[in-house]
């Protein structure tokens, strides 16, 4: 996709922080880390979100990330907890299905704030669920 931030990160017109690379996807710094070592795991076809993307490389992806990235992060940074995120749609500013990998120390002070003054009634909402 040409005008595609992530493609353009595929092809190195634009550089990253590459950690790992494959035939299927590539794994680099994201460039607005809310930890230290927050990484983006992304496949190299051009998808947009969850929703269209293959089954199997979804499993290949999270099998990479049990297997290889957080290894990776505990054993080099001594991580103490990942976070494992991924917006699609509303809250997503890159359209190129990526999904975060936010490592967590005691440390951190990572707080995510959310307005909770509007919300429905749990029971309100099961009932459109179930
Ligand atoms: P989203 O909000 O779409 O879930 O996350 C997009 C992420 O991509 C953001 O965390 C942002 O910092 C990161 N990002 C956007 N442009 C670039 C870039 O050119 N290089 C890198 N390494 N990360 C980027
Ligand atoms: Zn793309």
């Amino acid at each position: 996709m040409d005008n595609c931030t992530f493609c353009k990160i595929i092809k190195g017109e634009i550089p990253s922080y590459t950690v790992y690379e494959d035939e299927k996807v590539k794994v680099f710094l994201d460039i607005d880390p809310s930890t230290d070592g927050h990484l983006l795991l992304i496949p190299k076809e051009h998808k947009e979100t969850l929703f269209d993307m293959d089954n199997e490389l979804l499993t290949y992806m999270l099998q990479l990330i049990k297997e290889k990235l957080y290894p990776l992060l505990k054993e080099r940074l001594h991580i103490e907890g990942l976070t494992i995120s991924q917006n699609n749609y509303l809250g997503q500013d890159v359209k190129h299905f990526h999904i975060h990998l936010t490592p967590r120390y005691e440390s951190d002070g990572l707080k995510i704030h959310y307005d909770k003054s509007h919300l429905s009634k749990l029971e309100d909402v099961y009932e459109k669920l179930k």
